[in-house]
């Protein structure tokens, strides 16, 4: 290994040079106890940063020891942010042009999620970063690329990786916080409970456009006393909160009551959240789906039959294929693709969801008879997909008391306040009847691996743009109403993931799309995420989607072919 002295020399030798010479400073460097590794180099000031990892021998800091995966990748999460942290307190950007001087790292926000952006093995701590080295024009400015490399990335660096005694009973503390809300989740299965909301949780958020906790007026959440479980906390010890049974679960209540926002704190439970959140103690099943109508989605080979038949012009829909579907149909496509994933648990908000597809009154009935209705309502299928399937629904409804026929637990949000209205609200209506069988089997389809090219031009090219759309080779995936994708990281993931899946034969013409997903969780579960990376350089810019959120980009996929398997 190279010397950082010999860094310097070859950074005054290329100086005032043209930006390609930058090329000579690949390679790693010892600097005292660290290593600064230079993987890839950009080609131009304006193009894509650099990407370095910084490394430190694990036995030369304080951290915590992780006592588990989920700890280590906990801590990665941890010193990610900190990293981040030092990178917005400190450096301003230097002079030069393009991206000249700016470090980046990619920290999470208020979910904490395996990502690339660290790694902690056994002997080693690497940060993997990128910057933009410096220059004017397209000159290099060797001594300010000098300062960057061998001061400024390293001071970060050890401001992160390095912690005083307050810093490490943060890290614990942090580290102690993910792993309590993890045994809440495992202890929903066991009680036959779905989620889980803790006493004092803040559920709503600052505004619309962040999801930091709303301070100010804010009432914390208080379980009605009905629902109210005791819960155990390796290191938090007991806590108490409202726990939701399995089932069919209504929450009702008044226009601006609080209903969506305990619905969207419940749909973000499946992840883990940074202490302080409000909704750290917030969990859920890890398997729920949020689901939605989303019109003009594509939908690719569906058996759509358990909710829409006979439609016009004899259309079938056994094998439903559309690239505009209808709120209905899309709705449809939405839960039976979550089913077939795996999932075990669909969150609704009737703020999101398509009326028709929802319910249809008697009233109703009496003029269109169910005979020339192509929609079979959600409400005539929720309690058979959960006494048939195991599959919970949990959904928000101020406007059709009908459900209430089909429910087990209304929670009524009044004042920001949950109450258990389960019986009152069964006494008003009769019990709906079960309605005409059908089979509720979600049909199995295998993807055919050459329907998802991820080429253009005949070279891999995906791009994230946010959490709203995947530039997937010549197309681009709409996730706008993919609700479950929480962080742009995760986009990237979800590229990263599908490029593998096809490259390694994963998706092989066999594996049906939920075999595909158990195949990768599998891998991911023996490996750390890197090994999916298609990157240059280091990989440390995604972070792991889950399984559904995959699924739900394969399937948005316009070009996607399949063949039903039953
Ligand atoms: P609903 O779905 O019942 O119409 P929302 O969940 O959209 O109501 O909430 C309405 C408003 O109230 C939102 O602006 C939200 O941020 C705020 N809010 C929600 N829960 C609380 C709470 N516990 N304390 C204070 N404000 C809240
Ligand atoms: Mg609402």
């Amino acid at each position: 290994m190279k010397s950082v002295s010999q860094l310097k020399d070859t950074l005054n030798r290329i100086d005032r040079r043209g930006y390609k010479a930058y090329r000579d400073i690949q390679g790693e460097y010892c600097a005292g106890s660290m290593v600064i590794a230079i993987d890839h180099v950009q080609a131009d000031p304006f193009a894509a940063p650099s990407r370095l990892r910084l490394i430190f021998e694990r036995g030369n800091l304080d951290l915590p020891d992780p006592r588990s995966e989920l700890e280590r990748v906990t801590l990665e999460d941890f010193l990610a942010r900190r990293f981040r942290d030092a990178v917005k307190s400190g450096t301003s950007r230097g002079p030069g042009s393009g991206k000249s001087g700016a470090i980046q790292i990619d920290a999470g926000r208020q979910e904490v999620l395996e990502r690339t952006a660290c790694r902690v093995s056994p002997e080693t701590v690497e940060l993997r970063v990128s910057a933009g080295l410096p220059a004017q024009g397209r000159t290099i400015l060797g001594r300010a690329a000098d300062t960057l490399l061998t001061e400024q990335l390293p001071e970060l660096a050890r401001g992160a990786c390095v912690l005083d005694q307050d810093a490490q009973r943060e890290a614990r503390y942090f580290l102690d916080t993910i792993t309590d809300a993890d045994a809440i989740r495992r202890q929903l299965q066991e009680r036959n409970l779905v989620a889980f909301v803790a006493d004092g949780a803040i559920l709503p958020r600052e505004s619309g456009i962040s999801d930091r906790p709303m301070w100010g007026e804010v009432v914390p959440f208080r379980s009605p006393e009905s629902l109210r479980v005791e819960l155990e906390r390796p290191n938090g010890g007991p806590i108490t909160g409202m726990g939701l049974p399995g089932g069919v679960t209504l929450i009702v209540g008044g226009g601006f009551h609080g209903k969506s926002t305990l619905l969207e704190a419940l749909s973000r439970g499946v992840y883990n959240h940074v202490p302080e959140d409000g909704r750290e103690f917030v969990v859920t099943r890890d398997d729920a789906v949020k689901i939605r109508a989303e019109d003009g989605r594509s939908v690719v080979g569906n058996d759509l039959r358990s909710f829409i038949n006979r439609l016009p012009l004899g259309r079938q829909t056994d094998q439903f294929s559309s690239d505009n579907a209808s709120g209905s149909t899309s709705q449809a496509a939405n839960i039976l693709e979550a089913i077939e994933s795996g999932s075990r648990l669909l969150l609704m908000d009737e703020d999101t969801c398509a009326t028709n597809f929802m319910i249809r009154d008697d009233v109703m009935r009496r003029l269109v008879p169910d005979d020339s209705e192509p929609i079979t309502p959600f409400i005539d299928r929720v309690r058979q997909l959960y006494e048939q399937k195991g599959v919970s629904t949990i959904l928000v409804m101020g406007g059709a008391g009908d459900y209430f026929g089909v429910a087990d637990t209304v929670i009524w949000m009044n004042e920001y306040a949950p109450h258990d209205v389960s019986e009152r609200a069964q006494a008003l209506i009769e019990r709906r009847k079960p309605s005409a069988g059908c089979d509720l089997e979600p049909v199995h389809r295998v993807p055919d691996p050459s329907s998802i090219d991820p080429t253009r031009r005949n070279r891999t090219k995906t791009r994230a743009r946010g959490t709203e759309e995947l530039g997937f080779g010549e197309e681009n995936i709409d996730l706008r109403q993919v609700e479950q994708i929480v962080d742009p990281s995760q986009t990237r993931g979800i590229a990263e993931i599908l490029v593998y899946a096809g490259s390694k034969g994963i998706i092989d013409g066999r594996r049906s799309i939920c075999e595909v997903l158990d195949r990768i969780d599998e891998l991911l579960r023996e490996n750390p995420i890197d090994i999916v990376s298609n990157f240059r350089g280091h990989p440390g810019d995604f972070a792991r989607p889950r399984r559904y959120e995959i699924s739900a980009a394969l399937n948005r996929l316009r070009s996607l072919k399949v063949a039903q398997r039953r």
